[in-house]
């Protein structure tokens, strides 16, 4: 028999919203920062406690600067890969990764990304987990003429696990409309699109329900990261339930006093219809894990096995890869959601909300 936290661990799953910068162990980041001359202020574990969304975004630009050579980015690819598929059962990833990031230690986008894809294909290779890439914009420290040199970039050295391009940062520093050319550039040149959008660490006036129309009018984005903003706006929500639009909502957010109000605002997304999946967003610096997101999750709002076969098929539906391979991909997870089912102990919905990270 297994129990209701195990079978939650080993739902199949999807990752479709991760930071390489934000899933750097924090064991990894000490010693890379002392390898590459990176003077961390203090150790990861305390760089990673935090109190507000800016502080975050700091943090999170100073672990990327410990990424300095092609092997460094192997190493962070392979160690996520490997967390994703130890702590939460996840079959497919796809990760964001700033590439303006890095720049200031001197490495060119082409050493980079390989050295992600090395990574990518031994953690393929050793724990079965599909992978793509998606290269990011930080709308709080990068101009639209950056987006548009990083589509450059990504021209000048094409790779096939590199499949679309992502916005994150804060808001209200960038909101949708400034990055329409690069957005449209980026839809000529046959890449996906996504942004984050309508965040609720922003206030409503930084992040607005209107934010969600511009994404998917003037940026032409396939699916959105966050979204919970929207609910404030029911003529939005409606259309992103007809449009079938999927968000990539994160379970566990960086902020202590959000992490149950993300949770109801989760709810009322799945409730309302709209397609989402489970995501981490950035699992190490946050202190969690895709099978602790799910867990919390669940055990908050008394979801059970058909909120979890929802979640999962639809994590999977959203994500990049060909339509034929997801259709292999989905026949495998009905497969596995089936048999765990039969297996799950049906008087237990105890749920253990440890972190089990390593
Ligand atoms: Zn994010």
């Amino acid at each position: 028999m297994l129990s209701f936290s195990d079978y939650l661990d080993a739902v199949p799953k999807v990752e479709l919203h991760l930071h390489i910068a934000g899933a750097i162990r924090p064991e990894t980041l000490d010693e890379l920062a002392v390898v590459n001359g990176l003077r961390l202020p203090k150790r990861a574990e305390e760089l990673y406690r935090f109190t507000s969304f800016y502080d975050f975004l700091d943090a999170l630009r100073l672990a990327a600067l410990a990424l300095a050579t092609p092997q460094d980015f192997r190493r962070a690819a392979h160690e996520c890969i490997e967390d994703l598929h130890r702590h939460g059962g996840v079959r497919h990833a796809e990760i964001f990764f700033n590439p303006h990031y890095h720049a200031p230690n001197g490495i060119a986008y082409p050493e980079m990304v390989d050295g992600l894809i090395e990574g990518l294909e031994a953690a393929e290779r050793d724990f079965g987990v599909s992978s793509r890439l998606i290269a990011c914009i930080d709308r709080s420290v990068c101009l639209p003429s950056e987006a548009l040199q990083m589509l450059d970039w990504m021209a000048a050295h094409p790779r096939d696990r590199v499949v679309g391009i992502g916005l994150d940062g804060a808001e209200r520093a960038g909101p949708p409309l400034l990055w329409a050319e690069a957005w449209r550039q980026a839809g000529r040149a046959g890449l996906r699109r996504t942004a984050h959008v309508c965040e609720d660490n922003q206030a409503l006036f930084e992040a607005p329900p209107a934010h969600f129309s511009h994404c998917r009018d003037a940026l032409g984005c396939d699916r959105l990261d966050h979204g919970y903003n929207i609910l404030a706006d029911p003529a939005v929500v409606a259309r992103a339930v007809r449009e079938g639009v999927h968000f990539t909502a994160a379970s566990w957010s960086g902020l202590p006093g959000n992490r149950a109000p993300r949770r109801q605002r989760i709810r009322a997304m799945f409730e309302a219809g709209l397609d989402i999946s489970l995501c981490t967003d950035d699992p190490a610096i946050f202190g969690t894990t895709m099978g602790h997101g799910w867990r919390t999750v669940f055990a908050d709002l008394g979801w059970g096995v058909a909120e979890a076969r929802r979640l999962s098929l639809a994590g999977l539906r959203a994500s990049w890869l060909p339509e034929a391979r997801k259709a292999v991909l989905e026949a495998g997870f009905v497969a596995m959601l089936d048999a765990l089912e039969a297996e799950l102990d049906p008087g237990d919905r105890a749920v253990d909300l440890a972190v089990t990270r390593r």
